[in-house]
């Protein structure tokens, strides 16, 4: 008898747990059922990166002067500045310059340090590539205008944070009626 007690015990306490971590489980999914949605369906969507977003780097080869001050403050000496003395003007004459972005860290030192400004950080962040040598900008690719997310006729731009009514960071309480924050590129546009 004590026995078939101790069994119906251990039923009744396993059974206990059983439900305090299924209602620990559904807890997070009645939390989430409170929140805005805040999935951006890429690609048709893309989030805007912030002004100071640091992605692809642009190079204006007519204002290199080839003086090398972007190699030496990279931490890991990486772009590579490919110049030759050109006697008739006593000047360095640039051939090449390349950065890998294989490799870059994104720092944006090189930009930062540059005498003329022919380096600038753009907003572009889409760098895949299936070979890694792919990743290796030459002058050419460098000077490429950057890829723009609000030039895109076949994206949708959205706002970081826009989905969300002002000074509120947190999504949760949130209501579906609370106005955004921010406009939707449409709106603006009408404005
Ligand atoms: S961003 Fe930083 S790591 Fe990349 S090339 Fe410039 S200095 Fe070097
Ligand atoms: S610091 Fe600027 S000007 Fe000097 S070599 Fe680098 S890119 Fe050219």
């Amino acid at each position: 008898m004590l026995k078939f007690l101790n069994q119906v015990g251990e039923y009744a306490k396993e059974s206990f747990q059983a439900a305090k971590y299924i209602g620990q489980g559904l807890s997070v999914t009645f939390d989430h059922m409170r929140r805005r949605p805040i999935t951006v369906q890429y690609p048709y969507e893309k989030l805007i990166p912030s002004e100071r977003f640091r992605g692809r780097i642009h190079f204006e080869f007519d204002k290199c002067i080839s003086c090398e001050v972007c190699v030496r403050v990279c931490p890991i000496n990486l772009p590579v500045v490919d110049w030759e003395f050109n006697k008739d003007s006593k000047k360095k004459q640039l051939k090449h310059y390349s950065i890998d972005f294989g490799v870059c860290i994104f720092c944006g030192n090189c930009v930062e340090y540059c005498p003329t400004n022919c380096l600038s950080m753009t907003e572009e962040y889409e760098l895949a590539a299936y070979e890694r040598h792919e990743l290796n900008f030459d002058n050419v690719a460098l000077g490429r205008l950057p890829y723009k997310v609000t030039d895109d006729p076949m994206v949708t731009p959205m706002r970081e944070f826009a989905y969300l009514p002002k000074g509120a960071i947190d999504p949760h309480e949130v209501s579906y009626t609370d106005r955004r924050a921010g406009l939707r590129p449409e709106e603006i546009i009408e404005k």
